[in-house]
């Protein structure tokens, strides 16, 4: 079959040139010729260019030309009485809009249509963006009356340009079938060009109805006339084909469906999200953008798909081989490869499956045999190598599972585009390890806002929904938008609701740029200046909490920063990392750093804890620290290295009665002695998130220099509702009243300074009230520092 041809003709060659690769896009075997510009520099048209564009895009079956103003016409004219009198007779050249007309001039003629269709497809282009756009022509402002009456005319060509609807009195047999255009902007050009497309081989003849709105019968092989159908996502059109190939022509139509009203082999067109939509934001940014959606294989069911175990090592040793492989020729990467086949290392796991293990069990135990042989090894560079076996071992263990190798980070870098992470669990490892510049956002299934890996995660700037069980239902590349303000998440957004969700998102954009103007100037409440610094638990909230103007930080997360170490930091290394955070913050800043509050929901690998049926309630904070109480002298000695050269705090987490404070001081003193007993001791501070330390606290008030609430488990504690769970998270709410009375109950009895550094402080609605209670300073999301002071200055 031989298709009509194409010409393109614009004063300009990269408009033109564009144009046709835009056209190709939809129409993808048409042939499309460019002739833009004059040949040289600048713009213009030229008509021997045209001639010979036209006798390129013939093939016999004529050319259709669409030009784009004043001497284009004049120089196409020309260029047919260059060309072959028979193929100027073949050529028609088309009044009709340039890039709509020729898009749909590019799928008709893609799918077969004669000229004249093709060209009348081309005139008919502009029907559905002027029903889609509303213009009255009688009341828009046009001061020389000619915009109206020029949209007049152009709306009346092409309605009268679409295809001539069929005839319904035909008589012939007439087959049906129903469809749902479930496509977010419904049926508009992408999938009414594939729509055509689809039924462009058989012989039939397709027409299709819009029955709901009273629309149709149109020619489905018009892409124009299926657009003025009108359809929005969810209608149904009604689909009737007649001829020898008419159920293989509805056949055609069902696949187009099933595939999302894309063409084959076409992926969803990319929207990009404008600047205010991206994170790293303040972590409440309104989030549009595809979902990658991440589960991990659960235990049981590898154990039960997996009958052969040496099959199943086997294979995972060749994946990790092609992971290692893939991953450059560094020497350790090279060693663990050698390692793979390593006859110590493989034969130990080969022999232990056929003596009966699972893979697992073997490479588990084949791994630390081999560990425990490097650390015998006679120099420092060998016995460092056992870290690459082991690090091996987890990457067969993972394969074994069917875990992608390289993580969650790999995954979100191999997707191609920027995604919303959807997961079933947002663990404080997990949301470390996502990388803030290259996700849009994060939805998971189970969790709460104020549960640690939400926090963490926002606080990178990244926008979160926690405890959506839709989340489970989301599949790879659908398109999804979060609210993290409202909690709202909405699934394949409409056109309507992409434009109020973009709407929302500019007002909230503005806000923050106003608020990013004054952020590093102090926030000031009657006279006096209230604080407001950063949560850190990463070196980059640091960082980002300076860009935003924190006041240094309220609450340094020492177990966070340290989550996915394997052994216990050092005194040493604890310092070099709590330097780097207060240089990051500013040397004039104060930072106030947390012991290590273990437990819960924040497990950490060094410090072991018994199984709790109820660990929230268990032993966690500084009750944990009792069983190692040298961990935390160790750790109060980095702090106390800190302050000789830096304004930081110490702070204890947990505390429910004053025995607590007396015993973690005797390990301060502890510390103080080991160091020599320097000049620049750290302020010794408590965490007020116990109701009965909040209740208690004038017996406190002696015993500590300063205060800060811990808001989020002060809550769930108050209410007795999990703050991990988004089903309670109503009833948590209404406490907040309550706990906001009891803290300004605190801050009128105390003389120590009272802080906040629980996430309610990052809550632009409740800040003033926090302020009115006596509350001297806040702590943060480090990106909400900036509106978070613009709120104490606004507070009436
Ligand atoms: C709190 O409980 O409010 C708090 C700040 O500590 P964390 O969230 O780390 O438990
Ligand atoms: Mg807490």
């Amino acid at each position: 079959m031989t298709n009509v041809g194409l010409v393109v003709v614009s004063h300009s060659a990269p408009l033109a040139a564009a144009a046709r690769d835009l056209a190709l896009d939809m129409g993808r075997n048409a042939v499309i010729v460019a002739a833009g510009g004059t040949g040289g520099d600048g713009f213009g048209t030229n008509a021997e260019l045209i001639a010979s564009a036209i006798e390129e895009a013939d093939s016999g079956a004529g050319v259709v030309v669409l030009v784009d103003l004043g001497s284009a016409v004049m120089s196409t004219e020309m260029a047919l009485e260059f060309v072959d009198p028979d193929l100027a007779e073949r050529t028609i050249v088309a009044p009709a809009p340039l890039v709509e007309g020729l898009v749909v001039a590019a799928v008709a003629a893609s799918a077969g249509a004669d000229r004249e269709a093709v060209a009348r497809e081309a005139m008919g282009a502009l029907a559905s963006k002027q029903s889609d756009i509303p213009f009255d022509p009688a009341t828009a402002d046009s001061p020389d009356g000619l915009s109206g009456a020029a949209s007049s005319d152009v709306a009346a060509s092409g309605a009268a340009a679409t295809a001539a609807p069929p005839d319904t009195t035909d008589d012939r047999e007439w087959h049906s079938r129903r469809f749902v255009v479930d496509d977010p902007a419904g049926l508009h050009a992408r999938p009414a060009g594939a729509l055509v497309a689809a039924v462009a081989p058989y012989d039939a003849d397709v027409r299709v109805y819009h029955e709901l709105a009273g629309r149709g019968p149109v020619l489905a092989r018009s892409m124009t006339s299926l657009i003025s159908l009108g359809v929005q996502e969810g209608d149904e059109i009604l689909v009737q084909a007649t001829g020898p190939d008419a159920q293989a022509a509805l056949d055609a139509v069902g696949d187009l469906a099933a595939r999302g009203w894309l063409a084959e082999g076409e992926s969803k067109p990319e929207t990009t999200i404008p600047a205010h939509m991206r994170s790293p934001g303040s972590g409440l940014e309104i989030a549009v953008g595809p979902a990658l959606v991440w589960r991990v294989v659960p235990r049981e069911e590898v154990r039960q798909t997996t009958e052969n175990q040496m099959e199943a090592y086997l294979e995972a040793r060749e994946t990790v081989r092609a992971y290692l492989s893939s991953l450059g020729t560094d020497p350790i990467l090279t060693l663990q490869v050698g390692l793979l086949d390593d006859p110590a290392y493989a034969s130990r796991i080969i022999s232990s499956i056929e003596a009966g293990n699972p893979a697992e069990v073997a490479v588990r135990a084949a791994t630390s045999n081999t560990v425990a042989d490097y650390q015998e090894l006679p120099t420092e560079y060998l016995r460092e190598r056992s870290e690459d076996v082991s690090a091996l071992g987890e990457l067969l263990v993972q394969a074994l599972h069917g875990i992608p190798l390289g993580g969650l980070a790999t995954a979100i870098r191999d997707f191609g585009r920027d995604p919303i992470v959807v997961l079933d669990s947002l663990t404080p490892a997990l949301a470390s390890e996502i990388d803030a510049a290259r996700v849009i956002g994060i939805l998971a299934a189970t969790g709460s806002s104020t549960g640690h890996g939400a926090l963490i995660a926002s606080a990178k700037g990244i926008p979160v929904i926690a405890g959506k069980d839709i989340a489970r239902k989301i599949n790879d590349g659908e398109e999804i938008a979060l609210e993290p303000r409202s909690g709202i998440v909405t699934v394949n957004p409409t056109r309507e609701q992409l434009r109020e969700l973009l709407r929302a998102s500019k007002e909230q954009a503005r806000l923050d740029e106003v608020a990013r103007a004054h952020a590093h100037e102090p926030a000031i409440f009657a006279g006096r200046q209230i604080y407001v610094r950063a949560n850190v638990a990463t070196t980059d909230d640091a960082r980002l909490g300076a860009e935003n103007g924190a006041d240094g930080s309220g609450l340094v997360r020492t177990e966070v920063l340290f989550a996915d170490w394997e052994h216990l930091p050092s005194i040493d290394e604890q310092v070099a990392i709590f330097s780097a955070i207060t240089q990051a913050l500013g040397a004039d800043k104060q930072v106030i750093i947390r012991t290590w509050d273990v437990g819960a929901d924040k497990p950490v690998a060094f410090f072991e804890s018994n199984h709790e049926e109820n660990p929230f309630l268990g032993v966690r904070g500084i009750r944990l620290m009792r069983k190692f109480s040298q961990a935390l002298i160790d750790q109060f000695r980095a702090i106390i290295r800190v302050a000789q050269h830096a304004d930081v705090r110490v702070m204890i987490p947990m505390v429910t009665n004053v025995s607590e404070v007396v015993w973690a001081r005797r390990m301060f003193n502890e510390a103080v002695q080991a160091e020599g007993r320097p000049d620049e001791l750290p302020m010794f501070g408590m965490m007020l998130e116990t109701p009965a330390a909040l209740l208690n606290v004038k017996a406190f008030d002696e015993k500590v220099d300063f205060f800060s609430v811990g808001t989020n488990d002060l809550i769930q504690y108050m209410a007795a509702a999990d703050r991990g769970n988004a089903d309670v998270e109503d009833i948590s709410a209404e406490v907040i009243p309550l706990v906001v009375d009891l803290i300004a109950d605190a801050a009128r009895l105390l003389d120590s300074p009272l802080g906040v550094c629980g996430d309610l402080a990052s809550s632009e609605e409740h800040v003033p009230q926090l302020i009115r209670a006596g509350v001297a300073s806040l702590s943060v999301r480090p990106g909400l520092v900036p509106r978070i002071k613009q709120a104490i200055r606004h507070i009436p």
